[in-house]
Order: structure tokens, then sequence, then C-alpha cells
């Protein structure tokens, strides 16, 4: 098994009101759990499908293993920022991070929620660090993968998928994430992205251009 499910730092029911145990339970339980499974078999079927050299099932399967281990690794990225003891604002060099990338924290909150809310179908909203540009990102995920900017890091993910919000919210998705701020880590999104900042990308060679 080359992807196994973590832990929560914390119990189902820690999260509520804003998520409620039954919820959260089946989201770990349930949901990411069939995405742990999903990576590692479509990583067992590409070492047969190499081994028979069959490329038609190779393309399905690198599709595959995106879209798992996507969800994998947002999924997992998810349950470490939020915790019972969040909420509130973020400070210190993240705040300063924030305010250089989108003016004020108020905008990037605004604009986080919108890319989360409007979601066409299923995705994320994520605050990324952008290491070529060094500079903070919304980006608005379809499904697990698609519309990423390559090499950028999730700092903050919010989930949007139905099934991350629909047996508590229904269908009111914006009260979902409205109530998502109350448990946000915002000391683990800094430490993040203190992490993130030390990640070098080298494009190319400067005496090449
Ligand atoms: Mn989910």
């Amino acid at each position: 098994m080359t992807y196994v499910l973590p832990e929560l730092r914390y119990d189902y029911g820690a999260l509520e009101p804003h998520y409620r145990a039954e919820s959260l339970e089946l989201h770990h339980r349930g949901h990411h759990a069939a995405y742990v499974r999903g990576a590692n078999q479509a990583l067992e079927q590409l070492a047969e499908a190499r081994a028979r050299s069959d490329g038609a099932a190779i393309t399905g399967l690198e599709k595959s293993l995106a879209f798992n281990v996507s969800g994998h690794v947002l999924h997992s990225i998810f349950w470490t920022v939020l915790s019972p003891h969040g909420g509130g604002r973020p400070d210190g060099e993240l705040l300063a991070a924030i305010e250089d990338s989108f003016g004020s924290f108020d905008a990037f909150q605004t604009q986080l929620a919108q890319a989360s809310i409007s979601v066409q179908g299923s995705g994320w909203g994520a605050l990324v660090y952008e290491p070529v540009g060094r500079r903070l990102l919304v980006e608005q995920v379809y499904d697990h993968q698609g519309n990423l900017v390559h090499g950028a890091t999730p700092l903050l993910v919010v989930d949007v998928w139905e099934h991350a919000y629909y047996l508590q919210y229904k269908s009111a998705r914006a009260d979902y994430v409205d109530a998502l701020w109350n448990v946000i880590d915002w000391s683990h999104v800094a430490s993040r992205l203190a992490v993130a900042e030390g990640t070098a990308v080298e494009l190319a060679s400067h005496a090449a251009l």
C-alpha cells in the first residue's frame, strides 16, 4: 500500500456545530478512503499495463491516478487545516503575505469564498503558494486535479463536493463555506506557508536564456 488514509487529529464530533460528526466521519472513512483505494489500485493496474505494453489502458489509468492521488492529497490537507481551536484571522507573516498578494484579508476571504461557492459541479477552492512568482494565489479546482497552477503548494483547501456538505447543509453550499471559517487553523496554514516558501523552482538556467 503506497497511500494510506491518515487519522484525524481530532474526534469526529470536535468541529460541531460547524461540521457534524456524522458528516465528517462519512467524509473521512467513506469518501477519502475511496480515493486512497483508487490511488493504490491505479498504481497497481499501471504496473500490470506496463508489463503487457498496453498503451491504451495506461492512458486511462494515468487519468485515474491523477484524480485519485489528487483527491487523497487534498483531503489529507483539508483535515489538517481544520481544528476545534480554529477561527479568527491570521497574523504575522501569513497575514502580511495575504495582504501583499490580495490587498487585504477581507479581499482574500471574499475571493476564496467566491471561488469555492461558484465551482460548477465538484471541486475545491484553494489558497496556494506559487514559488516562481513567490506569491499567494486562489485557485478554483475542478474535481481534484483540474485548473491547477503547476508547482504551486496548497496551503488551505475548501472541499465543495456535495459529499462534503450535503448531509448537514443540503444545497446551501455558501452556508457551509461560511461555517468553515470558524474552524480554520490559521497557525497551521502559516506553518504550511513557511515550508512552501523554502521550495525553490528552477525553471531554466538564466545563463541559457
Ligand atoms: Mn471530499
